[in-house]
C-alpha cells in the first residue's frame, strides 16, 4: 500500500491518502497538547510510542471481535486504517472518578462508582466539546437511538477488554475517550487511538499516573512513562 498525499493534519496526527480508496495511513506525531492546544510540547519518540501502544490495543480488540478501523502497523509511527465516516461525538468511559467529572461534580478523584459511567460529548473544540445527551445527539441528526444503544454496547465491551488487559499488567483503567465512524455498510466502527494520550492509567502498585496527566500537571517523565506502558503491554501480548 503506497502512501500518497496528505489529506489532513491535526494536533497529533497526519492522515494520508493511499492507492486504495478504502484505506488511509494515519501517522502519529511527536506533538503533545492539552487544554485545547494552550499547552503544547514536542516529546521525542512520542509518535512512535502512541502508535505502538494504540496498535497493540486496537489489534487486541480486533482479535476479540470488536470492529475497529485499525488494519496493520505501517513503519514506526503509522497505521493502515479503514476509511470510515466519522461520527462527531466522543464517548468518555469512566471506571474511576477523575478529571472533568471530578471538577464538574465537586467529587474527589479516585472514587470508584458502582456502575460504569458513559459521557457523550459533541466534537466541537470551538465550544469546548460540550457534554450532550442521547436526545441532543438524535435531535442534531448525529445518530439514531438504535445506533446510540450499539455505541454504548461497543463502548462497554471495549472497556471490559481494556480493564482485563491492563489489569494483567498492573494498571487501572480510570477513564478513556473513544470515537466511532460508520463503515460502508453503515455499521459502527471504533475509529480512534487508545493510548496514554486518551486514557487515564494509574499504576496499581504505586498509584502513579501513567498517562497524559503527567504532561497536563507537569509531573515529568512523560516519555519514560509511555515507554513503560508500551513495554508492559508488549510483554503481556507477546
Ligand atoms: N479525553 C481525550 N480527549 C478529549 C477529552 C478527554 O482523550 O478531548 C480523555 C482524557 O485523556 C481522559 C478522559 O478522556 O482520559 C476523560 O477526560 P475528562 O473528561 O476528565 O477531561 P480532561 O479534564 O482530562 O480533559
Amino acid at each position: 500500500m503506497n502512501q500518497l498525499e496528505l489529506l489532513y493534519e491535526g494536533r497529533s496526527k497526519q492522515i494520508y491518502k493511499t492507492d486504495s480508496d478504502d484505506r488511509v495511513i494515519v501517522r502519529f506525531k511527536d506533538d503533545i497538547s492539552a487544554f485545547y492546544n494552550i499547552k503544547r510540547a514536542i516529546i521525542e519518540n512520542k509518535g512512535r510510542l502512541t502508535c505502538d501502544i494504540s496498535s497493540m490495543i486496537l489489534g487486541y480488540l480486533n482479535s476479540k471481535g470488536i470492529s475497529t478501523h485499525f488494519v496493520e502497523r505501517v513503519g514506526d509511527d503509522g497505521q493502515l486504517c479503514r476509511v470510515v465516516d466519522h461520527v462527531p461525538v466522543e464517548v468518555i468511559v469512566r471506571n474511576v472518578v477523575a478529571g472533568s467529572m471530578a471538577k464538574r461534580l465537586g467529587l474527589d478523584e479516585g472514587i470508584v462508582p458502582e456502575n460504569t459511567i458513559f459521557d457523550l460529548c459533541l466534537r466541537r473544540s470551538d465550544l469546548g466539546d460540550p457534554l450532550i445527551n442521547d436526545h441532543h445527539a438524535v435531535a442534531l441528526g448525529l445518530l439514531s437511538y438504535e445506533e446510540l444503544a450499539k455505541m454504548y454496547e461497543m463502548s462497554a465491551s471495549i472497556n471490559n477488554y481494556l480493564v482485563e488487559l491492563f489489569e494483567s499488567v498492573g494498571i487501572t483503567v480510570v477513564d478513556f475517550k473513544i470515537e466511532f465512524g460508520r463503515a460502508a455498510d453503515g455499521s459502527l466502527v471504533l475509529a480512534d487511538e487508545l493510548s496514554p494520550d486518551t486514557c487515564r492509567l494509574w499504576d496499581k502498585a504505586t498509584g502513579e499516573r501513567m498517562d497524559k496527566d503527567r504532561f497536563r500537571r507537569d509531573l515529568g517523565r512523560v516519555r519514560e512513562t509511555y515507554e513503560e506502558v508500551a513495554e508492559r503491554l508488549r510483554n503481556a501480548l507477546k
